[in-house]
């Protein structure tokens, strides 16, 4: 059983978007999970991930996800966002904020759209989204050296 399971009401908007029609709300809710396992299964035909191999993406993830984990987060909440970067306001983008249940940590994504299927997906540190941000939370980075 997952930790997760804890709040009830979060697991069942996860268990929604993973169950979801949409390759856009399963992705975000595998994330949500911070389980490996389930997000793997979401990004099986993507060539690449947040700008490098998927290998090296993999290598990225389990280290965001057990550090994630380390501070005492369980799953992320998803809010929907705006880039202030003009440049990543392109037609078929579409933002997100993670926020972690316990630090309130946060990770902004940018996914990349074909119709209904999630091409590719990147973190983007000019994401906003002003109702998931505390004051005590701090941007959190799938890569150690974003940008
Ligand atoms: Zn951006």
């Amino acid at each position: 059983m997952k930790s997760y399971t804890s709040d009830p009401s979060c697991l069942s908007r996860i268990n929604h978007l993973l169950n979801s029609e949409k390759h856009l709300d399963r992705i975000i809710g595998a994330l949500c999970t911070l389980d490996m396992d389930c997000f793997d299964s979401m990004i099986e035909d993507m060539q690449r991930c947040n700008n490098v191999s998927k290998h090296e993406f993999y290598c990225q993830l389990t280290r965001f996800f057990d550090s994630t984990k380390k501070d005492g987060d369980r799953f992320f909440r998803v809010y929907s966002a705006q880039c202030e970067n003009a440049s990543c306001n392109k037609c078929g983008i579409r933002f997100f904020v993670f926020v972690a249940d316990f630090t309130n940590n946060y990770i902004g994504i940018k996914f990349y759209l074909e119709g209904d299927k999630v091409t590719s997906f990147a973190e983007c540190g000019s994401i906003r989204c002003p109702v998931a941000m505390k004051s005590e939370s701090k941007k959190l980075f799938f890569s150690v050296n974003p940008f």
